[in-house]
């Protein structure tokens, strides 16, 4: 079989390539908190993988203990250290005990087998055993972070670590059935298989390096979309999202739906008499109630301070008005507790039908609008259409004959 590549050359450009790539990954460490140690073990396996290319590469120019024993101990080792990088990673636990303990046994055995050329084929059949061995252990950690992280880096992830487990599996196979051999000076035989695997060694740092970075850079995106769809405190979405939610709902055809702003009622009181910390609960507490009251397919968010709002989906005015009713009255029944702490919570509610308004902005300040009048009416209440035409009469009436209405009545009826 006629050589196909210079297999010298070959493994020198690997060596440089992967240089550049440990160079890049421990440059980029910090770009994502969670992945930064990650990377730094991916980094320095590709310094192992670029030293044992390297060392291949000068075989008969440089000693053979260097070449033969530290170079079939580098490459292997790098990917122990690389499976330690993807247990990272994959926020598994961290193993550097065992990841040096394995490293030393393949030290251990390459100084044991010595730099004898004799065992060229036993030593390729080592390095692949253990290379596919590691490469095949981080299927089952990529599997299991396959649901909760950008799905296509993940499946490259999978696709690259299954790529090298057939490679090794085939050189594994291949020097069972042909044998492998050097040439008569103990350098390499360039035979097909030899070739073919030396250029997959050569392109595998950059094969690593950008499945790497853009799992990376996939995490980044999720996180970014995490903190920009999801407040913090509460879990509930944010403004924005919810914005972009209801505008699509109103996109759409369907069963009625409603905009509902939420108001606690004396927040300010709670914060001044038991502090911001164990306000930050009672709003916790107060989302979790919200949340609890949504049916499928509804949303909540939290519009700002202890203000939240949400989008009910039901089927008349009706139920919109008691499934809003229902909840005031579960937040007043039911107070934030800790420990000896109770705190009773109530919470002014305003409501918007869909039909009243052509866009969200509008729904938002019509809901806005009724729950300054809920507040106006003495709190802990639903104001919708209804009540608010009720109480618009109600202040005419009112106006008419001897008392004012108050001006807050007046002006914020729709
Ligand atoms: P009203 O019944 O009229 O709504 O009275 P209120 O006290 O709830 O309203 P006000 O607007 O006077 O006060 C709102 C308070 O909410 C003031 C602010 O300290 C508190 N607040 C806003 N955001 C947060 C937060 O994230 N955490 C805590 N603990 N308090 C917050
Ligand atoms: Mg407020
Ligand atoms: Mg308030």
């Amino acid at each position: 079989m006629g050589t196909i590549f210079d297999l010298r050359t070959l493994f020198l450009i690997g060596s440089l390539a992967g240089g550049i790539c440990a160079v890049t990954l421990f440059a980029s460490r910090r770009i994502h908190r969670a992945s930064e140690s990650g990377l730094a073990w991916a980094a320095f396996a590709q310094l192992l993988f670029s030293l044992s290319m390297l060392m291949i590469a000068l075989r008969g120019i440089i000693p053979d203990w260097l070449s033969v024993v530290l170079g079939n101990t580098t490459g292997p080792a790098g990917m122990i250290v690389l499976y330690e990088s993807i247990r990272r990673i994959c926020q598994m636990p961290p193993r550097p005990g065992y990841a040096a303990a394995a490293v030393a046994g393949v030290l251990l055995l390459q100084v044991t087998l010595g730099p004898s050329l004799d065992l060229f084929a036993t030593r390729l059949q080592i390095t692949s055993a253990i290379q596919g061995g590691y490469a095949a252990l981080m299927l089952p950690l990529l599997r299991r972070r396959l649901p909760a992280d950008p799905h296509v880096p993940m499946l490259c992830a999978i696709g690259l670590a299954g790529f090298f487990v057939g490679v090794h599996l085939t050189r594994l196979i291949w020097i069972a059935a042909w044998g492998a051999s050097a040439t008569a000076d103990g350098q390499f035989a360039a035979g097909l298989m030899q070739s073919t695997i030396a250029a997959t060694f050569t392109l595998a740092p950059m094969m690593h390096a950008m499945v790497l970075m853009s799992l990376v850079n996939g995490r980044i995106a999720a996180d970014l979309r995490r903190i920009a769809t999801t407040d913090e405190l509460t879990g509930l979405a944010t403004r924005r999202h919810f914005f972009s939610r209801v505008a699509e709902r109103i996109g759409r055809d369907g069963s009625p739906v409603a905009v509902l702003m939420l108001d606690l009622d004396w927040f300010k009181q709670v914060n001044d008499r038991y502090g911001h910390k164990v306000g930050d609960r009672v709003l916790v507490h107060f989302a979790c109630l919200l949340r609890r009251a949504l049916a499928p397919g509804e949303h909540a968010a939290r519009y700002g301070g202890e203000e939240f709002c949400a989008l009910f989906e039901r089927a008349t005015e009706e139920q919109v008005r008691s499934a809003a009713q229902a909840l005031c009255d579960t937040v007043r029944t039911t107070p934030f507790e800790q420990d000896s702490l109770t705190i009773p919570i109530t919470v002014s509610i305003g409501v918007a039908l869909m039909r009243e308004g052509g866009s969200v902005e509008e729904l938002v300040s019509i809901a806005d609008r009724r729950v300054y009048l809920a507040k106006a009416m003495g709190r802990d209440r639903v104001v919708d259409r209804t009540s608010a035409r009720r109480a618009a009469a109600a202040g005419r009436e009112a106006a008419s004959g001897r008392e004012m209405a108050s001006p807050p009545l007046q002006s914020a009826i729709v």
